[in-house]
């Protein structure tokens, strides 16, 4: 059942050169994209190695819509739009998308470098450095840009910061290794301004803090209190609602939450898990992936209630599995 490669990259420092090398002696023009519904990770990653090779003097450019929390990590001229075609002699960098058909912004096609740190990556691309043991990709952007010889400085440290912060949920998160702390030392060490960085991450707007109620409301306990879900009730559309199951996952006595967000294309879930419990096996289930700890799926073409129900069946599965049931 279990599709997903979990451990550390093998040969990880020389992948990582190889990407370096091939980046640096490139001479045609350079796109960097991310996955859908980007998150700190996937912006931060992204607009770091961006600047990093805006520094090498590369054709470089970034196709990304930054969430609004997120859009004052960046110059509106440094994100470009959507292309359906990659120009001649291009080279696509993905990062920190755990699939092909999760890639936003352009196709995926032609010669792909392809970086991440999900487990259920299929290892797609022509170049690819997916290692699951670290905790973000921005972590892997760190060692790639060392690896060009760039030099840092506050504009490319504060991105790539991001990336860890978000990924490590501030740094709590079971991935804040050794390695997580020493990376974020060095980066502001760089002169990144730390607190006032993870302050303006939380900043919501207005509406966000108005559905807060109705949100909560929501709010339901399963299996014993084992599962907390919530949704966000039809009708309601909150810009930067990412965070929400970050909320519920605090219920005291869970070991998996779940998120349900009505689309156009179907419920988007969220799904964090503790205790042995594996959220990304739960995502896998139902089509998505991710992390263990923290993955997603969209079920396509269904309401709340068919989404609920087929959540119910998949955490029962899985807390069978891991002995809760
Ligand atoms: P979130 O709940 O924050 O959207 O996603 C949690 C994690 O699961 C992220 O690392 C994200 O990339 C991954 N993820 C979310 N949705 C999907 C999905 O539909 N498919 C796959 N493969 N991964 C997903
Ligand atoms: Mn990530």
């Amino acid at each position: 059942m279990d599709a997903s490669r979990n451990g550390p990259e093998p040969r990880y420092w020389e992948k990582v050169g190889t990407v370096a090398n091939t980046l640096r002696e490139l001479e045609g023009p350079i796109l960097i994209v991310s996955h859908v519904d980007p998150d700190g990770d996937a912006i931060g990653s992204s607009l770091g190695l961006y600047r990093a090779l805006k520094v090498l003097g590369k054709k470089v450019s970034w196709i990304a819509d930054p969430p609004r929390y997120l859009r004052f990590l960046a110059r509106e001229e440094e994100y470009s739009n959507p292309v359906e075609r990659l120009p001649p002699g291009a080279t696509l960098v993905v990062l920190d998308a755990a699939e092909p058909g999760r890639v936003a912004g352009a196709p995926v096609e032609g010669f792909v470098i392809n970086i991440d740190h999900h487990g259920t990556n299929p290892r797609f691309g022509y170049l690819s450095v997916v290692d699951p043991s670290k905790a973000a990709t921005a972590q892997i952007v760190k060692d790639l840009i060392d690896a060009l010889g760039v030099e840092w400085n506050p504009e490319i440290a504060t991105p790539v910061l991001t990336g860890l912060i978000t990924d490590t949920g501030n740094f709590r998160f079971a991935n804040t290794t050794p390695e997580v702390l020493r990376t974020a030392a060095e980066l502001v060490g760089y002169g990144v301004k730390l607190a006032e960085l993870t302050d303006r991450l939380q900043w919501r707007p207005a509406s966000y803090f108005k559905a807060l109620g109705a949100v909560l409301s929501t709010v339901g306990f399963h299996f014993g209190g084992l599962l907390v879900t919530a949704h966000l009730p039809p009708g309601l559309n909150v810009e930067d609602s990412d965070d929400f199951v970050g909320l519920i996952r605090y219920a005291e006595g869970s070991q998996i939450a779940v998120f349900f967000r009505e689309r156009e294309e179907g419920v988007k879930l969220s799904i964090r898990s503790r205790g042995g419990v594996s959220a990304q096996a739960v995502a896998v289930r139902l089509g998505g992936g991710g992390h263990v700890p923290a993955a997603g799926a969209t079920l396509h073409g269904v309401g709340l209630e068919e989404a609920y129900r087929r959540v119910m069946e998949a955490v029962r599965e899985e807390l069978e599995h891991a002995g809760y049931l």
